[in-house]
Order: C-alpha cells, then structure tokens, then sequence
C-alpha cells in the first residue's frame, strides 16, 4: 500500500530532508488512511525546515501556499507537498487563522490537526507519532477532536462539517464530547464560504456510509443551519462514486425549490444542468423512457435516474435494454445528423421564414428519434408536405 508513487516520492523528500538536517514525517490523511486500508492519493510531508529551507533542498519547487509554509516539491515520481511545522495565529472569522507561525516542535503542529486521526505522523521507517491518540481513535472508529472540542470549532467552523463528512466516509462515530461542542457551536456553520460546505458535502454524498453522515449531521444541528432538507431516513443504504448524483437526489429531497437551494451551494451551470436532467429523466421514467429521452439525456442522467427508481424501489416499467444498448438502437444520436435542413424547409415549401421553421425542424426530429420517419431526404420532404404544406 505505501509503495505507490506518491509515498515513494513522499519517502524520498523525507530522505533528502533527513540528509540536509531537517525531520520531515508524512502526515493527516495519508496517515490516517494507510492505517485503515484505504487508498491514499496525496501524501503530504511536514517538516522542520522553513520554507526558504525546503526550497535550497530540492532543485524543482513550485510556491504554491508558501505565506501558509507550505511548498510543492516536484519529484520524478510525484508532487509532493512540504509544509512547514506550524502553529495557527488568532481566529477572528470562524474559519482562517490570521497569521500562522512557524515552530519547529512536530508535538505543536500536531496539536493544531482538527481530529485525532487526522494528527498522527509517520516517520520514513514507518514508525507512527501519535501524541493524541489517533491510533486508538481509528481502530474503534471514532471520530475526536484534537484538545478542547468547542475551542477547536469556535475557532474553525468548517471542522464540525469536516467531522460529519468523514463518519460518513469512514462510517465513524463522534466522541461525545465531539458531538456535544457541534451542538453549541452549530451555528456558527454559518460563517462558513458556501464553496467550503459544497466541497464537504461533494465527499460526503459519495461516502461509503452517507445515512450514517446525514444522521450526524442532525444530531449535531448542523442540518438546522445548512440550507435544504436532510432527513436521514431517506438516505438510508444510499451509496453512489458520482457525487452529482448525491447533489440530484439531494435536489429530489428538496421538491419545488430545489434549483434556489442547490444555488446556495454554488453549483456550477454545468453541474445544475445535469441535476435538472436527472430529475427529468426520473420523471419521465414513470411513464417508461422513449426513444426521446434516450437521445436527450447523457447515459450518466440515465443511470442516476435508474438508480434512484431502484434506490426509492419506485414501480416503473424497467426499460428492456442496458442504456448503452437503447442509445446504440436510436435513429441518430445528434441534430446534425439529420439530412435535411432549415433551408430545404424553406425551399420546398415556398413559404417565409418564421418561428414554423424551428417547430417543423423539432417535429421532424422527433419523428426521426422515435423511428417514424426515416432519415431520407425524400421521405422527409413528403412528410413535410403531408404535415405542414396542405395546411393551406
Ligand atoms: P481528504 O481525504 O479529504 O484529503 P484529509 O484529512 O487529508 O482528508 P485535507 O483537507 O487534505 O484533509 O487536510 C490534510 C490535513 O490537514 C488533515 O488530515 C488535518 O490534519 C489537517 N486539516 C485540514 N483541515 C483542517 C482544519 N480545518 N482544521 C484543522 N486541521 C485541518
Ligand atoms: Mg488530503
């Protein structure tokens, strides 16, 4: 497991620390993940060295947070992110500190890690640093705060959403005390940039225990000051990899106003667009998919929909073919590929532009998708004239 790419480079830039003087361990959620079996993507190396350090050390380095300590070594392997040991300055907006401080003591930058498993370090012989518990903390699925827990939430609101998206990643439960500080300092999730909630909650949807997170989340009262509806009832055995099909069946939970409440959460126009087709599709399903709806939405809109009539064990006449099979049977799968044109239209008929253009156009592919007519220009000029030219 630690011998993929990012540990080995990560390994690497703790050597080259050690041989220049410095101690660097890896820590946070790689730590915390390589104890539990779980895949690991960025391992992050913290280290004694200043900045200014680090970037003698190595001969490749991108600034990438360096007023935060932290610097991007560019290893053969893989990037690696080396921030310095520090301590957080005053917070004065629920979220940022407002200067940080550079220490060299590991034990302090530790101290400043929102949860106990989140605060363990990994020396490059694979030996742990575990100051506050953390090793304890995973093995019965606990999820902790590091030190006094209403501190650590007074001064970083964004850590009590944090708590709720790992138990529902982790399928971990939360301290006592942990969750008792949540409630008191709940409303303070309001201080919080709405981009940060969308970027916990884009995690949590996708987590292997999303029922477990939504009940934590109204356990703490967070959900009291979130937008939206969080009934955990609802989510129960709920488990998807795409996290806008969460955001879609989330919107499904909010009814009518579910476009001003996914708003709240600055959902990109693209990331709308495909909530608002599988809520469509879902829709149409009820009544079974035509040809239409295999050429209008994309196979993911499909298989959100489909899964959601599973997931609500919904009564829909099951589509006979994969979605992939449907869409491969359709006439045409894009407007261009039709072979006639507006200007045909307007040849054939004689008549003047105007807004029966676009709506013949429309009727004609519809015919054409659903298999009525075929996609021949003669055909089509006589179903044309048939359809709209003896109107008189
Ligand atoms: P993920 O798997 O989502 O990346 P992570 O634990 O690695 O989870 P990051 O946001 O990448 O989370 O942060 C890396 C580490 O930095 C955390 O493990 C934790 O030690 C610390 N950390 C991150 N955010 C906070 C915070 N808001 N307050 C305190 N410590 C934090
Ligand atoms: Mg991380």
């Amino acid at each position: 497991m630690q011998n993929n790419k990012e540990w080995q480079a990560a390994f690497s830039v703790i050597a080259q620390l050690e041989e220049a003087g410095f101690e660097a361990v890896v820590v946070g959620g790689a730590v915390r993940d390589a104890l539990l079996g779980r895949p690991v993507h960025d391992v992050d190396v913290a280290t004694n060295a200043l900045p200014e350090e680090v970037k003698t050390v190595f001969k490749r380095t991108v600034d990438i947070g360096i007023q935060h300590g932290t610097v991007l070594v560019i290893m053969p392997a893989a990037p690696v992110e080396v921030t310095t040991y520090r301590t957080d300055g005053e917070y004065t907006d629920h979220r940022r500190p407002e200067a940080v401080h550079f220490v060299r003591s590991l034990k302090e930058d530790l101290q400043r890690r929102d949860f106990t498993m989140n605060a363990i370090a990994m020396r490059r012989d694979g030996s742990l640093v575990d100051y506050y518990g953390g090793q304890p903390d995973i093995e019965t699925g606990i999820i902790r705060a590091v030190g006094e827990a209403q501190v650590r939430f007074a001064e970083d609101a964004l850590r009590m959403l944090r708590a709720v998206r790992f138990s529902a990643q982790l399928g971990f439960s939360i301290e006592e005390t942990t969750l008792r500080a949540m409630q008191h300092k709940a409303a303070d999730i309001a201080w919080i940039a709405k981009e940060r909630l969308k970027a916990e909650l884009d995690k949590l949807w996708v987590g292997k225990d999303v029922y477990n997170g939504i009940k934590k989340l109204q356990e703490s009262d967070l959900d009291v000051y979130l937008t939206g509806e969080f009934h955990a009832e609802n989510w129960r055995g709920f488990c998807v990899q795409n996290k806008l099909y969460g955001w879609a069946y989330f919107a499904f939970m909010q009814g009518q106003n579910w476009q001003d409440v996914l708003r709240c959460y600055r959902l990109s126009n693209k990331e709308m667009a495909f909530v608002k087709s599988v809520l469509a599709a879902f829709k149409a399903l009820r009544s079974g998919w035509t040809n239409m709806d295999y050429y209008t939405y994309m196979e993911e809109e499909l298989e959100a929909a489909l899964y959601f009539a599973n997931f609500t064990q919904l009564d829909v006449p099951w589509p006979q073919y994969s979605i992939q099979e449907a869409q491969a049977k359709l006439p045409i799968r894009q407007r261009q590929e039709i072979v006639v044109n507006g200007m045909d239209l307007l040849k054939w008929s004689g008549q003047m532009r105007g807004p029966w253009v676009r709506e013949a156009l429309q009727a004609m592919l519809e015919a054409v998708v659903s298999g009525e007519l075929q996609n021949e220009r003669q055909q089509i000029k006589d179903w044309i004239e048939h359809k709209y030219m003896h109107k008189g």
